[in-house]
C-alpha cells in the first residue's frame, strides 16, 4: 500500500520554516483565522491540499488554501434585493410577489427568468413557460433551491422599504405579514437560525409604510 503522504513530507518538509508569520499582503490574520489559518509554530498537513504547513497548532487549512477559501466566501452568490441586476438571460431563484390568491402565498419562492423590470417572471410550468406577473423581491444567482437565511430576509426587509415605488404601498404590508409567519414556521420547524430569522424579520416593524388592509 502506497502512502502518499509520505513523499508530500519528503518533497516539502525540508523547506518549512520554524515560524510562520503572516506577510503584508492584504489578508489580516483576522480575515483568514475564521477561513482555518494563523501564524504559528506547528507543523501538520493541510485538509485541502495535503501538504504539510507551519502555523498555529489550531490551524486547518495552509495559507494558500485559507486565502483560496476566503475569496470563494467573498465571491459567493448572496441574495440581492428588489430587481437591480438581475439576469434576464436565464433562471435565477426568487422571492416573487404575486399579491394574494386562495391557493397560494403572497410571496413564492420561484426558479425562472425576470424580465428587465422584475415585473414577469417565467417559470417552468410542466414543461411550459408560465409568466407570473407581480414583483421580484430578491434573487439569487444559484442551481439550487435556497432555503430561508437571515440574509434572505434581510433583502426581503430591504425591498420592503422601496416597495411604494412600484406598489403604491399596497404590498408592502402583504409581505411583511407573509415574512412574519415565514419567521415563526422557521421557529416552529425549529430552524438553526430561527433567533436571528425572528429579529431580522421584525426590523420591518421600522419601515413606514401603509399596513392598512383596504
Ligand atoms: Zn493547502
Amino acid at each position: 500500500m502506497t502512502q502518499p503522504w509520505k513523499d508530500r513530507i519528503f518533497t516539502n518538509l525540508g523547506t518549512l520554516p520554524l515560524r510562520s508569520e503572516n506577510p503584508d499582503d492584504g489578508y489580516t490574520v483576522e480575515d483568514l483565522v475564521s477561513h482555518g489559518w494563523a501564524p504559528g509554530d506547528y507543523i501538520g498537513p493541510c485538509r485541502e491540499c495535503r501538504e504539510f504547513f507551519v502555523a498555529a497548532k489550531r490551524s486547518r487549512r495552509c495559507r494558500p488554501c485559507a486565502v483560496k477559501s476566503l475569496e470563494a466566501y467573498r465571491n459567493r452568490p448572496t441574495w440581492r434585493s428588489g430587481h437591480d441586476g438581475i439576469p434576464t438571460d436565464r433562471p435565477v431563484w426568487a422571492y416573487f410577489y404575486v399579491g394574494t390568491s386562495i391557493d397560494e402565498g403572497p410571496v413564492l419562492l420561484l426558479r425562472g427568468v425576470s424580465d428587465e423590470d422584475g415585473e414577469e417572471f417565467t417559470v417552468d410550468y410542466e414543461g411550459r413557460p408560465w409568466d407570473r406577473d407581480g414583483h421580484v423581491v430578491c434573487w439569487i444567482d444559484v442551481e439550487e433551491r435556497p432555503s430561508l437565511s437571515v440574509e434572505a430576509v434581510d433583502a426581503i426587509v430591504a425591498a420592503m422599504g422601496a416597495w411604494a415605488l412600484y406598489y403604491s404601498g399596497g404590498g408592502d404590508h402583504i409581505v411583511e405579514d407573509w415574512l412574519h409567519r415565514e419567521a415563526l414556521r422557521a421557529v416552529a420547524d425549529g430552524h438553526r437560525d430561527a433567533p436571528a430569522i425572528a429579529a431580522a424579520a421584525l426590523k420591518s416593524r421600522e419601515l413606514k409604510f401603509s399596513r392598512y388592509y383596504g
